[in-house]
């Protein structure tokens, strides 16, 4: 679909991880942003600190659930198209406490879908036409693979595991209904493991990159077999702009850059990086590494297939060598940012 104006983007989560890329992609691009965030624990307001007092840029304090406020939101806004990324997003908090994870991943979307069918509604046709829906989703929802099958495509079965995930498959599914029912134009992107600045120190690259700094232990669950498929938060977030923009109403996408590796490779590609960039006196970074039990429901391995996407237009640009180089500076560089984080948790991946 070509662009003849610049969009009115709704962003839910803009100040998380991939959020606040995605928003200041979209800002530096030209497009109106208005953010509506709840400020969890995993949130950084410094993450858009560029665009506080840009006219095209505004921010809601809100929670998705709140019918009221995010109906005024919405109707004050107008927006040409929705971008819904806000969600409890830890599996292992997910296991600790389902409860926040059902509201805000389940009965959040829920809320945006039920509100943006009725201002969808009363648009006129051409509107109507050019309004667009698009949840951000996780491989997750298709569950573990075995080490020889296939990756997921956008038809494989949904099997979650976690919490987490079924709260984000249960969020698909209400997207799906959402566009099978009332015809509303609902996407669904559904990614991989994205890395790069900005991310909570809770999850495995900036927590493996914490521990380095503080010459602490680097926890890996089990013996660190697990593979994901790992993707550049940029080239995700551009992924999403691919699909909204040159996607069909209804259809899924999943986003990766078919980037597999084993959480233990990815840990010891982290120390030997760091090696180089800030050597130890004695030894390598890796000696830290420290197997621990693993957690329940730990799923083996998640993959992508992403011809579908591809043949959007859309390729991953960022290679994971040059990728995870430029992400751990980044963090060395802004050591105020790791370092707010005592590391309690593990760094599930
Ligand atoms: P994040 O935890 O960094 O950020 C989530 C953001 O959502 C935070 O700013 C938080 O304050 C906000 N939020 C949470 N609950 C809210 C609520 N009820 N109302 C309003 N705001 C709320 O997460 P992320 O890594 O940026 O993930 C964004 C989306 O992408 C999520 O939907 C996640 O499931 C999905 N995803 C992430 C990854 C990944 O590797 N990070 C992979 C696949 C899918």
């Amino acid at each position: 679909m070509s662009l003849d104006f610049k969009d009115s983007f709704l962003i839910t989560g803009g100040y998380g991880f991939i959020g606040s890329s995605l928003s200041r992609m979209l800002l530096k691009q030209g497009n109106t942003v208005c953010n509506i965030d709840k400020l969890t624990y995993s949130s950084n307001l410094n993450s858009l600190e560029d665009y506080d007092k840009s006219k095209n840029y505004s921010f809601y304090k809100e929670d998705v659930c709140d019918e009221k406020k995010i109906s005024k939101i919405i109707l004050n806004h107008r927006p040409s198209k929705i971008i819904h990324l806000a969600a409890e997003t830890h599996v292992d908090r997910s296991i600790d406490d389902p409860s926040v994870f059902v509201k805000s991943n389940i009965i959040g979307t829920y809320n945006l879908l039920n509100l943006s069918y009725k201002y969808w509604n009363e648009l006129d046709s051409d509107e109507k036409k050019h309004f667009r829906f698009l949840i951000v989703s996780t491989d997750e929802v298709y569950g573990s693979l075995k080490v020889n099958e296939s990756s997921s495509d956008e038809n494989s079965l949904y099997r979650p595991n976690s919490p987490y995930s079924a709260s984000k498959a249960a969020s698909d599914h209400l997207g799906r209904a959402w566009f099978k029912t009332y015809n509303m134009p609902v996407i669904i992107t559904n990614t991989t493991n994205n890395y790069g600045p900005w991310q909570f120190p809770e999850k495995l690259i900036p927590l493996t990159i914490l521990k380095c700094i503080n010459n602490q232990k680097i926890p890996i669950y089990g013996n660190g077999e697990q593979i994901r498929d790992w993707i550049y938060v940029d080239d995700h977030s551009e992924g999403i702009l691919s699909a909204i923009n040159n996607g069909v109403a209804g259809e899924k996408y999943n986003i990766s850059s078919v980037n597999e590796l084993k959480n233990l490779d990815l840990v010891n590609n982290i120390c030997s990086i760091l090696d180089n960039l800030r050597p130890l006196k004695n030894g390598s970074y890796n000696q830290l590494i420290n197997f621990v039990d693993d957690r329940p429901g730990h799923d083996q391995r998640y993959a992508l297939n992403n011809d579908k996407i591809k043949a959007l237009g859309w390729i991953p640009k960022t290679k994971w060598s040059k990728g995870l180089e430029f992400t751990i500076k980044w963090y060395l560089k802004n050591q105020d940012f790791l370092t707010s984080y005592s590391g309690e948790r593990l760094g599930r991946s």
